[in-house]
């Protein structure tokens, strides 16, 4: 092929040049043109790094915000090959018993764990949330003895919405060791006829995970894409935030018992002296630990950092969805552009980069991955999932699921505001906003969908791997331009009176 792109090297920009002019591009900006194709979809290999020592099955990264990674999603993150980050808006507790809940878990589920004190009524349906069942513990929390098990079905036959669970609940209910694999859980529910067994861990019998016969037939229904994310340990990976302030340490300190894999120090502008204190501190007190560093979106941000000790690098600002810091503060860069550079600098220094936000489509991922990332961390793509913290509502005839940046006002009042620097300020200033987003159904469906569409991108360029279709890139091989408003337009549905846009 080395030859073909020489005769035609007039055609199209290579990424160098493209990169060099002056402009601030976003992924729907930039379009490669295809290359040569001699391998299958099926030989497009996605495997990838999160940071120098995490490696991954699938580029995929849930972001630390307080409405996408909970334990539910950085369970389901690991499960289909990618990672979650488990965010931090909330007390050192909570944030640990999330990461724990990650790493007792193997089977992906899709119910909340629910738990009463025995005194406790359940009155409506709605306690039950995703969960085909609530747990009676002493004190009506996870921690303490489980007492029994109060069905969705056994409560609708109760007449008395008032009664105290512990007057109708089952007691001493079956569970099973957490230990147990999928196929074991699965015939186990099959021989005894059940509709769902509770899984408690091998040490402490407290109830971890909760297996329903819809999560077995849901999670054999799914397109296999990989291995799951698993440490040397056997147990699933996950990720935490954390802030920069001296707080922090404390707070990395029971993160990192509770066996994190890889830290992310969360902020909007990296390149601070708080960060790089941060890191070098991270490093001599964890040197088996992973530390993240950004966001940045220069090359000589990412330098900086570098230099201090990072492991990874996020990229990102002001492309997130509900974001508005170019708007308030004028200060970011075009989600493309900023991954470009950055990763010319990280390559030489073998630093993989996570391109953080702007991600609404498998299009958008096959252009963060080919123009340089590693991973790509999605939050507005996830939040709509059943995995996602929260309950689904209707609006109008859709149903949403709230979904707001950690710079919004209603975000910061409940702690996050040091990701903005926000730590001596009396004023909050918003940089992010409040919203919705659709209900997409299980990550654990269209995660892999999305992977099979964006090998299909791989595929069209010729690159049968990530680091392939970084060397393609760098070599100038591949070939791409700006669209126009109108080649944008034209590269979307148009022209129609009506149409139905189902993705799988
Ligand atoms: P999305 O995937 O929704 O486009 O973007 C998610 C990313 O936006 C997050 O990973 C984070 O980097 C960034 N982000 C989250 N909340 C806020 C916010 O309130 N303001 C800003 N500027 N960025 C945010």
């Amino acid at each position: 092929m080395a030859g073909i792109v020489s005769i035609f090297e007039e055609d199209g920009f290579s990424a160098e040049r493209l990169f060099k002019q002056g402009y601030s591009y976003t992924y729907d900006d930039v379009i490669f043109l295809p290359h040569y194709i001699d391998f299958p979809t099926d030989a497009v290999k996605l495997a990838t790094k999160l940071s120098r020592n995490v490696e991954l099955s699938i580029p995929c990264v849930s972001s630390p915000m307080d409405t996408v990674t909970e334990s539910s999603m950085a369970t389901a993150m690991a499960a289909v090959g990618g990672i979650g980050i488990v965010h931090y808006n909330n007390t050192i507790s909570q944030q640990t018993s999330f990461v724990r809940n990650v790493k007792s878990h193997k089977i992906p589920f899709s119910a909340e764990l629910i738990f009463v004190a025995p005194s406790d009524s359940i009155t409506s349906a709605d306690e039950f949330a995703t969960s085909p069942c609530i747990f009676v513990t002493e004190t009506g929390t996870q921690k303490s003895k489980l007492l029994g098990v109060v069905s969705k079905s056994d409560w609708e036959a109760v007449r008395d919405k008032e009664a105290r669970v512990s007057s109708y609940m089952t007691k001493s209910p079956v569970t099973l060791p957490s230990s147990y694999s999928f196929d074991d859980v699965a015939g186990y529910l099959a021989a005894k006829e059940l509709n769902f067994v509770p899984l408690v861990s091998d040490d402490d019998d407290e109830i971890v995970n909760l297996v329903a016969r819809s999560d077995i037939e849901r999670i054999r229904g799914f397109p296999k894409m990989g291995l799951p994310s698993l440490g040397a340990d056997g147990r699933f990976l996950v990720g935490a935030a954390v802030g920069t302030r001296e707080s922090d340490k404390e707070r990395l300190e029971h993160l990192v018992k509770a066996g994190i894999n890889a830290v992310i120090l969360d902020s909007s502008q990296g390149n601070s002296i708080y960060q790089l204190e941060m890191i070098k501190y991270v490093k001599q007190a964890y040197p088996n630990l992973d530390v993240i560093g950004g966001n940045v979106v220069t090359m000589s941000q990412a330098q900086n950092l570098i230099q201090a000790g990072v492991d990874g690098l996020r990229v990102g600002m002001g492309s997130g969805s509900i974001c508005t810091t170019q708007e308030v503060c004028a200060v970011g860069r075009g989600q493309a552009t900023a991954v470009y550079k950055v990763s010319s600098v990280a390559e030489k220094s073998g630093i993989p980069i996570i391109a953080d936000g702007g991600i609404s489509n498998s299009g958008h991922i096959v252009k963060a991955l080919v123009l340089g990332a590693s991973t790509v961390m999605m939050g507005s793509f996830l939040a709509g999932s059943s995995e996602a913290p929260g309950n689904y509502v209707n609006q109008g005839d859709v149903r949403v699921k709230k979904y707001r940046g950690m710079g919004s006002l209603e975000a910061m009042i409940k702690g996050s505001d040091q990701r903005y620097l926000g730590d001596t300020a009396k004023l909050k200033i918003a940089q992010g906003v409040v919203g919705a987003v659709a209900d997409k159904g299980s990550i654990m469906k269209f995660i892999p969908y999305t992977m099979h569409a964006v090998k299909q991108g791989f595929q069209d360029l010729g690159a049968s791997s990530i680091h392939s279709a970084h060397d393609l890139l760098r070599s100038g091989t591949l070939r791409l331009e700006v669209r126009t408003g109108a080649a944008q337009a034209e590269g979307g549905v148009h022209g129609l009176v009506s149409y139905e846009k189902k993705s799988f």
